[in-house]
């Protein structure tokens, strides 16, 4: 399907936006892949069709009140934040509701996530932060079931914003380094003071809270020991961690990147064993039981491996409707579609060539991942880590050699497991 559906001549590096997009994503200067080079009218005149989105993020909140060094929304290469309301308005969150409950409807869907993001959401009250929760569920359809997270730091949780949470039906996932002070030095508010306190204060209130704890999201800091990492995390009895790799790309590559080192495998090996080999399963590392699952060959619904259609959509605080919020860290705009909720509904989103690339599995991948051994597993690797600078979003993850490590490695446990008869669970 490539060769009808894209072209590898050398086009312009920049095209008009879709039909009816706002002067805001004109100015934009997309990439050549896959803004130039997909031509998703022939995508659908050949029978590609889309999958709907499944998972809306509501950036209820764009300031925040810690600014980490490493955050892509405002120390990396996208300032869009600058020019938005800091908090949506009760319009945008009506006209967002009504969006959302209209693509559940045409597309008949039994289910979607809501993800309250920011910033910080919990800059807002509970009251704000379940409005877009409850519109949404008074808006779908009666077989359409609504799940909602509050993506937070923790430093503002307390019992009372907690309890509303839960009466909303909001669960509660945190973003943190790891579970001492020494892991989140780069996680400091506006005058250098450390966020670490509040948020082990409020982690240690959700902890106490299983049933919305949704767990914790880390970025991997090769400064710091991973297995001190992983069993600190532990103690706030996290029911999931999220593993991640820093945000970076071919011009711009992560901490330790060479040609020959693989340190982020290296690290994240060193939590995997530590994991793979604990008596009990005290938790569930994302990034491991999704390597495991496609290795089985099971579906996965990751958007950072695999070759799973991206399905989520952002919604910023003015009502603009973005793509996943990673790709700011590739240049300024990256995530801009021109579309709006006052004028647009999502099935616009899913014909926008931004999109609809995220959506073609192999067929969005550069030929030496299209014929790589280990493609079904690891898919490219996630979609901002492929970019560089005069191409695009189509070369190999920049974590390439770490990602071939690291999913050999936990191939090769597999199967030792399967040879011992250790199920994984
Ligand atoms: S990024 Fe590397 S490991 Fe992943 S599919 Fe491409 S070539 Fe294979």
């Amino acid at each position: 399907m490539t060769q009808a559906i894209t072209s590898d001549a050398v086009l312009p590096a920049h095209r008009p936006p879709p039909a009816g997009a706002d002067p805001g994503d004109a100015h934009v200067r997309h990439a050549p892949w896959p803004y130039a080079r997909l031509d998703v009218a022939a995508l659908r005149a050949a029978g590609h069709r889309p999958s709907p989105v499944r998972q809306f993020v509501l950036k209820t909140h764009s300031r925040c009140n810690l600014a980490c060094t490493y955050c892509y929304v405002y120390e990396m290469a996208d300032q869009s934040w600058r020019d938005r309301p800091a908090v949506m308005s009760a319009a945008t969150v009506r006209r967002a509701a009504e969006r959302i409950a209209e693509h559940a409807a045409s597309h008949r869907l039994t289910r979607v996530d809501l993800v309250l993001h920011g910033g910080e959401p919990l800059l807002t009250g509970p009251a704000a932060l379940a409005a877009p929760v409850e519109a949404v569920r008074a808006a779908v359809p009666p077989g359409t079931r609504v799940t909602a997270t509050v993506q937070t730091n923790a430093t503002l949780l307390t019992p009372g914003r907690l309890d509303a949470l839960a009466a909303a039906g909001i669960r509660v996932g945190v973003s943190l380094d790891g579970g001492l002070p020494a892991h989140n030095t780069r996680r400091a508010d506006h005058a250098g003071r450390p966020g670490f306190g509040a948020a082990a204060r409020g982690l240690r209130l959700l902890a106490r809270h299983p049933e919305s704890y949704a767990g914790v999201l880390c970025v991997v800091d090769l400064a710091q020991d991973p297995v001190e990492v992983y069993e600190s995390l532990l103690d706030f009895a996290p029911p999931t961690i999220g593993l991640l790799l820093p945000l970076a790309n071919w011009g711009d590559p992560p901490p330790g990147h060479g040609p020959r080192a693989t340190p982020y495998a290296d690290w994240l090996l060193a939590v995997f064993e530590r994991w793979w080999h604990d008596g009990e399963r005290r938790t569930r590392v994302r990034m491991f039981e999704e390597i495991i699952a496609l290795l089985l060959g099971l579906p996965t619904a990751t958007e950072t491996l695999g070759l799973a259609p991206a399905t989520t959509a952002v919604i910023e605080t003015d009502g603009a409707i973005e793509q996943a919020d990673s790709l700011k860290s590739a240049y300024e705009g990256a995530a801009a579609t021109g579309l709006h909720v006052d004028t647009d509904d999502f099935d616009r989103l899913l014909d926008h060539p931004g999109f609809a690339a995220r959506q073609l599995g192999r067929d969005a991948l550069a030929a030496g991942c299209r014929a790589c051994e280990l493609v079904d597993v690891c898919g490219g690797g996630h979609y901002p880590h492929r970019y560089r600078a005069g191409e695009g979003f189509r070369g190999p993850s920049v974590y390439c050699a770490d990602l071939q490590v690291l999913i050999r490695h936990i191939a090769r446990a597999l199967h030792a497991a399967a040879v011992t008869g250790r199920a994984a669970s």
